[in-house]
């Protein structure tokens, strides 16, 4: 039986330009599909049994403190042939939390809450630097 392979809506905010063909395994056959340049993932390592399962990621970055070590993880994240078929950032607070996805604005607006948060944060070990 031939496979055929849903392809992601034409709202997809990766172009080709950013995208390369790789080999994906689907239920034991070969198949090559768009890959964002951004993803680390080896495709043709796990075999899927749907296509819905394909996961575009990219390298996690996260911070630590103290003996957290995956504290607020975020990763650029796409599943290409799932509803919601559009990149995002995916963001963890910590290591056992729920995965937020944000679209752009939405990832934006994160960094800024993030920023504001620094400037606190900064504020704070400022006023305990008066005390030390
Ligand atoms: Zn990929």
């Amino acid at each position: 039986m031939p496979l055929t392979v849903p392809q992601p809506a034409l709202t997809q905010a990766v172009t080709p330009a950013e995208s390369r063909i790789v080999t994906a395994s689907l239920r034991g056959a070969r198949i090559p599909i768009e890959c964002p340049t951004w993803c680390t993932i080896s495709h043709a390592a796990v075999d899927l049994a749907h296509i819905e399962d394909l996961e575009h990621e990219g390298t996690p970055v996260s911070i630590r403190i103290g003996c957290e070590e995956r504290v607020m993880q975020v990763s650029l994240n796409q599943w290409p042939f799932s509803r919601q078929p559009e990149p995002h950032l995916a963001v963890e607070a910590t290591y056992d939390s729920e995965t937020e996805a944000l679209p752009p604005a939405a990832a934006l607006a994160f960094a800024d809450q993030l920023a504001a948060h620094a400037d606190t944060i900064r504020r704070l070990a400022a006023t305990l630097g008066g005390a030390a």
